[in-house]
């Protein structure tokens, strides 16, 4: 069984414009696990945390603003392939040059207002999910159809 997990985050845009269900069912639909699932005002320091590999970038001051300017959907997502998977799913960075099908290809289009974060790989999974959430709110569970959405 695989173990492999992601972090995504519906940002304040997204939430504003009414998309949390959306883009939850995009990843329930797909066949990806819940494991966790919390809605949150960020803290200006989580969101430098979060976002600390581009803190020498133009952008950075006003993207942990905006990050930190309304409630946040973070999630944690289970599944085989899912870091990768998930990335597919949201498209591009810039949501003009993603691809329609994806979220940010269907949803968005102004690179700063992109409306979802996911890990880009495994390293920056790991480091997310232990920044946003604690152990404890994680929940190992099977879904009672698991044999059917993969093979192990
Ligand atoms: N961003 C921005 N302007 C830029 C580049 C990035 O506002 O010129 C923001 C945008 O919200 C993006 C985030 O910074 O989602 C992180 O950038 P990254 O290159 O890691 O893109 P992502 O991993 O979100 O696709
Ligand atoms: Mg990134």
């Amino acid at each position: 069984m695989t173990k492999e997990r992601t972090f995504i985050a519906i940002k304040p845009d997204g939430v504003q414009r009414g998309y949390v269900s959306e883009i939850i069912g995009r990843f329930e639909k797909k066949g990806f696990k819940l494991v966790g699932l919390k809605q949150l005002i960020p803290s200006k320091e989580l969101a430098q945390n979060h976002y600390g590999v581009h803190r020498e970038r133009p952008f950075f001051g006003d993207l942990v603003d905006f990050i930190s300017s309304g409630p946040v959907v973070a999630m944690v997502w289970e599944g085989k392939g899912v870091i990768l998977s998930a990335r597919k799913l949201i498209g591009a960075t810039k949501p003009l040059e993603a691809e329609p099908g994806t979220i940010r290809g269907d949803l968005a289009i102004d690179i700063g207002r992109n409306i979802i974060h996911g890990s880009d790989g495994e390293d920056t999974a790991k480091f997310e999910i232990d920044l946003w959430f604690n152990e404890e709110e994680l929940c190992e569970w099977q879904t009672s159809d698991s044999k059917w959405r993969s093979e192990n």
